[in-house]
């Protein structure tokens, strides 16, 4: 594709927005930048419904602008091609694809591969997702390097050409519908992912997920299972081959096996041996605020799972401990309907301890299923934990709510937690 000369629209001038901007002036396109909010940016034009009506020749919205906009369909029944980052960059990657999509566990499937692969001295660059963008990848981009991409359905919505030699789905569960309307749309969107394979590439699919499953048919590769399937006695298998025991794996839950297991599968595929994925299992840490240990003080171990935003992935981080649990709940509620944490926390927990402005919707929803202890903030929570946390318990942050009735973000939420912890040691 010629770049060069066209007028092109970039809508969205977030990460991935400027990396496209500047990448299309790279090459010799004239470019106008565009945002629903007033940017200081050279040629920066606000979002209207007359911009889309001007003459390009290429319009790029960035994964957070609707694809079904009214503008954006009469561009494409006039003609005008209209592709994300990840499209715009298929004729301009070089090497071999990775690319890791699901609703759940993408960062840290990404993560495990790239370190998988680096302990294994195969060389690989890792972003998409997380990290750089693909479009900035093409750069650093070479026939002999992997490249790792963590890819959202945002990103896959346009995918037509874009072509992964590996193409993994971990899940799909309900999620974005604000956006892709229906579970159907939104599944059919990573769908994309899949139909742009070719013979001789191979699809890593969770069996256990009937939305997966439903992916099989659409690639020309061939499919991979992982699952349950997998997990034989407290022993991981690759397929045939014995990878490790489940023990053995540092990152703690059902659902991290899950995603050893597919990133194993990716990493087997790229010429990682079963020893070389072993130990690189071994040695991975988890991403920040994802189920996150952080430390022991007087034998009570503190876990970050400020990432759980919702009650599923508190769910998750339940059922990746036994007992003698102090969970932290509370936050901003997104509509949550939490009597569905009750009969894992009154298992497990010894207390909830509740914080921000959720904190009475959810003792409302949790009442008489576990003792709860209304602590305001997290420093107060951390408190009463203190106090009467015994050796051999557990301190979980895993709120089950978004962050931003007291924190900037959940990633801020985290670190405040890992703070307090540090104070206590
Ligand atoms: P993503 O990048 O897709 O948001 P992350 O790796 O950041 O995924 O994990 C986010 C949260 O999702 C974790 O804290 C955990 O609760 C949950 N999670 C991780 N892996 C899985 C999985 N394979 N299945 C279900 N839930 C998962």
């Amino acid at each position: 594709m010629k770049l060069a000369g066209m007028r092109t629209l970039v809508l969205g001038m977030e990460k991935s927005g400027r990396a496209v901007a500047e990448f299309l002036r790279a090459h010799g396109a004239v470019v106008t930048p565009a945002d629903r909010k007033p940017l200081a940016l050279p040629g920066f034009r606000l979002q209207s419904e007359e911009l889309f009506d001007e003459a390009w020749d290429l319009i790029i919205p960035s994964p957070g602008v609707p694809f079904d906009l009214a503008g954006l369909q009469r561009a494409r029944a006039r003609g005008v091609r209209v592709v994300g980052e990840v499209e715009l960059s298929a004729p301009w990657l070089r090497g071999p694809v990775i690319a890791i999509t699901g609703s759940n566990g993408k960062t840290t499937t990404t993560s495990l591969v790239g370190h998988i692969l680096q302990a294994a001295g195969i060389s690989a660059q890792v972003g998409g997702n997380i990290g750089t963008p693909v479009i900035s990848l093409t750069e650093t981009s070479r026939d002999d390097q992997w490249n790792v991409l963590e890819l959202s359905s945002f990103q896959l919505e346009t995918v037509q050409t874009f072509h992964a030699q590996v193409a993994v789905c971990l899940n799909v569960t309900q999620n974005h519908l604000d956006r892709h309307h229906t579970m159907a749309q939104y599944a059919d969107a990573k769908g994309n992912l899949f139909r742009a394979q070719r013979a001789g590439d191979h699809a890593i699919l969770n069996a256990d997920d009937e939305w997966c499953r439903g992916f099989a048919p659409l690639t020309q590769g061939t499919p991979a299972w992982f699952g349950a399937r997998n997990i034989r006695g407290g022993s991981v298998w690759l397929g045939e081959e014995h990878l490790m025991e489940l023990s053995e794996i540092p990152i703690p839950g059902r659902h991290n096996a899950e995603n050893v297991l597919a990133a194993g599968f990716a990493a087997r595929l790229a010429g990682a041996s079963v020893e070389q994925i072993a130990a690189a299992v071994r040695t991975f840490r988890a991403v920040e605020h994802r189920l996150e240990f952080v430390a022991e003080a007087e034998g009570v171990r503190y876990y970050n799972d400020s990432k759980a935003t919702s009650v599923d992935a508190s769910i998750k981080a339940l059922d990746s401990f036994d007992h003698g649990l102090w969970v932290i709940l509370g936050g901003k509620d997104k509509g949550s309907d939490y009597t569905v944490l009750r009969e894992r926390l009154h298992a497990k927990a010894k207390a909830v301890l509740l914080i921000g402005a959720a904190a009475e919707k959810i003792a409302g929803d949790l009442k008489g299923a576990v003792r709860l202890e209304r602590c305001d903030t997290l420093e107060q929570a951390m408190a009463v934990a203190r106090a009467e946390a015994q050796a051999g318990d557990t301190v979980l942050l895993a709120p089950a709510c978004a962050s931003y009735d007291q924190f900037e973000s959940y990633e801020h939420r985290g670190r405040v937690f890992k703070e307090i912890v540090g104070r206590l040691k």
